[in-house]
């Protein structure tokens, strides 16, 4: 009989010592939140991924509702958040569950595969790594004294456990465990050590993100694009830029909405892909694209990236003109492009500058834009 394999992913925790002002789950790491890399280590290792979320991460809740992941609400410690991982995988038919903190986003597939394997002569196994530093006893900054290092463990997860024996474990457990290693302990259950790995490190503290990066970055490939348009002031009461409408007593000329800001954006992603502009994807011959909002282009580029396998990290936008001021709207064309391309309003920067009335757009007969994309290997 085939075995039903389950991971839980805990990321209920409220954690801020990372830094960043938000749990260290949601802060980005290599263009992506560190919670996205973990559950893609998870995804076609295992049948089912359980995410456990804090119930106050009313963001989250709504990002992760239409994926194939089970959602569980986090109790009032981690052990209430994998009981209640537990329980969401009920009726689920789960033979072996991997439980796993969400701040280990390098886990290899090499660990999740080993702890599965131990998981067919054991009732629990979990990746310990033998310590070989010395180890000291200190007070406050003196030494007071050594720790013999025979037999000890830094323990890591995931920790795999036979589904009904954890379950009964949490259970029957009074709470206060350090792991799930210690109640399933504590339930009489053997627990092997599979081999750690020292590159499975879990963000704790500030550094700890450039580490993670650091040991990702070997399959890492950042593409850069950049992107350069104008469009000509011609009759109207406003402008559209970056997605945004702006009074003013003239309006851009062009075959779509004229939105300069965002076709300087889309070329950039364009760029960074080596697939050409707007103009090949979206032929200014072709009527059907007369007057169209330009966000029919940038998602377009969006999407491609998606196709190629790459997921836009950032851009930066630089609007070039003596009018309309562009100051006061800039946070809403950062939110309005974000919305497009799925991404944070931090991820997306657009700024303005004159020309010092020098040349077209110091003339007022036209606004220039210039733009820069980031691109990562998805
Ligand atoms: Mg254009």
């Amino acid at each position: 009989m085939p075995t039903t394999t389950a991971a839980i992913i805990v990321a209920a925790g409220r954690g801020t010592r990372a830094g960043g002002g938000v749990p260290k789950q949601w802060r980005a790491l290599a263009g992506r939140r560190v919670a996205d890399w973990t559950i893609d280590r998870f995804q076609g290792q295992v049948d089912h991924i359980v995410l456990v979320l804090s119930p106050e991460d009313d963001a989250a809740w709504a990002d992760f509702r239409d994926t194939d992941l089970i959602l569980a609400s986090g109790g009032s410690d981690r052990a209430g958040s994998v009981r209640n991982g537990l329980q969401a995988l009920a009726g689920h038919g789960v033979d072996k569950v991997l439980v796993h903190d969400v701040a280990r986003p390098c886990v290899s597939a090499q660990i999740i595969g080993d702890i599965l394997s131990a998981l067919d002569t054991h009732q629990a196994a979990a990746p310990g790594l033998a310590v070989t530093d010395a180890l000291w006893l200190g007070d406050d900054a003196t030494v007071t004294g050594t720790q013999d290092r025979t037999g000890l463990y830094a323990a890591q997860t995931p920790q795999g456990f036979r589904y009904e024996a954890i379950t009964a474990a949490h259970a029957a457990h009074p709470g206060g465990a350090a792991d799930d290693v210690e109640v399933a302990r504590a339930a009489g259950l053997d627990v092997a050590i599979v081999p750690g790995d020292a590159d499975n490190i879990k963000i704790t503290r500030p550094e700890d993100f450039a580490r993670a990066e650091r040991i990702m970055g070997t399959d890492m490939d950042v593409r850069l694009g950049n992107g350069y348009d104008v469009h000509r002031f011609g009759d109207g009461d406003h402008v559209i830029l970056c997605g945004v409408q702006v009074p003013h007593d003239r309006g851009l000329q062009g075959h779509s909405d004229a939105d300069v800001g965002m076709h300087a954006v889309t070329d950039a992603i364009y760029g960074a892909l080596a697939q050409g502009d707007i103009g090949q994807h979206f032929p200014p011959s072709d009527p059907q694209w007369k007057g169209a909002a330009s966000e029919i282009f940038l998602r377009h580029a969006v999407e491609l990236a998606g196709q190629m396998g790459y997921r836009v990290s950032n851009v930066d936008c630089t609007l070039v003109c003596e009018y309309p001021k562009i100051g006061p709207h800039a946070p809403a064309m950062r939110e309005e492009m974000a919305r497009i391309m799925d991404l944070r309003a931090d991820q997306v920067s657009v700024k303005a500058t004159t020309s010092e009335r020098l040349g077209f757009t110091g003339r007022s007969e036209g606004i220039a834009s210039l733009a820069t994309a980031c691109l990562v290997k998805a």
